[in-house]
């Protein structure tokens, strides 16, 4: 004992309050290298000192503590890197706020705007994706509510909900508002402005026009951010319709879906292979147009080495499974013949719903 710090001395030296170090040890943060049975006194060793500085250092960030643990077990710079774009995101996030809410107002918010576009006018992306798509209406149905643009750096799909013109109409509206939105460098937080800018537009449509009452539509947009070196990519997606890489004959997806029946998965109630056949398989919990704006998730996944990108609507994730999909991904053809191979699989599987397909080379 006669080395150990009492906790006392330990916040004193490390900078933390007693309640503070109480707190992370009940999170298994920072355990007391001893506590007395009889008294329960908590001691520390002198060298979790730099553990317990390095911990505030990362609170000072604003890291939670549940990803501090396993940062501290693994500390890799990805995870640094990942932070600090989170940082920006957020923060770009919440200048625009500011600068609507000053333009709501009519105040001279534009000066915010433009100088957080002057920041990140250095950010020219280089764009040297090869792309293929296709889209096809299955075998079922006769209109096609699916649509996709291909505006590099920006890569976007889009399932249209509503009965007929209202889908096909709001799927059009928000890959068209998406893709004029997005101008500029691009960034993950300009694509982040430009998604609500297409939830906007489809929701006023939709409550302004009586013929498209009701009328929704889901959104996944790709948006490659920088390549060379280290592919940067941004991810952004409302509704079911998907976004995965495949590197080395491995499928990741990229995207959750926003349904009932991805909360069932998640809850344990529904598998993975279940889902396809559940009567609730197209109920979504987030679609573009059923608010003034909706809000999309976004990530900022990295790519290291070539790497092939797909999206994808629903019309092909039912039909087909990872497997099927992985094969023909990986397989020799370049990103147009993958592209029709997949709405071939969709179909042969039955085709029951329209299928939009983009497949990019990074
Ligand atoms: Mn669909």
């Amino acid at each position: 004992m006669e080395d150990l710090l009492s906790i006392g001395e330990f916040a004193a030296r490390s900078g933390l309050s007693a309640k503070v170090l109480r707190g992370y040890a009940a999170a298994g943060l920072l355990v007391p290298a001893a506590v007395d049975g009889r008294s329960g006194y908590r001691y520390y060793a002198p060298d979790q000192v730099r553990l317990a500085r390095l911990i505030l250092l990362l609170r000072r960030a604003r890291v939670p503590l549940s990803e501090i643990a396993g940062f501290i077990r693994h500390p890799d710079p990805g995870t640094l890197r990942r932070w600090e774009d989170e940082l920006d995101l957020e923060a770009r996030n919440r200048r625009q706020a500011l600068a609507e809410a000053g333009h709501h107002l009519g105040l001279a918010a534009a000066c915010g705007l433009a100088r957080h576009e002057r920041d990140h006018q250095g950010d020219d992306a280089m764009t040297t994706q090869t792309a293929g798509s296709a889209t096809h209406p299955g075998t079922a149905r006769t209109t096609n509510q699916d649509a996709l643009v291909i505006s590099p750096p920006l890569f976007a799909v889009a399932d249209g909900l509503g009965q007929s013109p209202g889908g096909e109409t709001a799927s059009r509206l928000a890959l068209d508002t998406l893709s004029e939105a997005f101008t500029g460098a691009p960034t993950a937080e300009a694509l982040a402005a430009a998604f609500r800018q297409a939830s906007h537009a489809v929701w006023e449509r939709a409550d302004t026009d009586l013929a498209l009452h009701g009328m929704g539509t889901t959104l996944t947009a790709v948006a490659v951010l920088q390549t060379g070196h280290q592919t940067r990519l941004a991810v952004a997606s409302i509704g079911d319709s998907r976004a995965y890489l495949v590197q080395d004959g491995q499928l990741r997806q990229l995207t959750r879906d926003h349904s009932v029946v991805q909360g069932l998965i998640d809850a344990g109630q529904v598998t993975a292979d279940q889902w396809r056949n559940h009567p609730d398989r197209s109920l979504l919990t987030r679609a573009l147009g059923i608010a003034p704006v909706v809000e999309p998730d976004i990530t900022l996944p990295e790519v290291t080495g070539n790497a092939r990108l797909l999206l994808c609507t629903d019309g092909l994730t039912a039909q087909a499974d990872h497997a099927e999909i992985t094969a023909i991904l990986s397989g020799p053809g370049d990103p147009g013949q993958a592209a029709s191979d997949l709405i071939e699989l969709a179909n042969n599987n039955g085709g029951a719903d329209n299928t939009a397909v983009i497949v990019i080379d990074l």
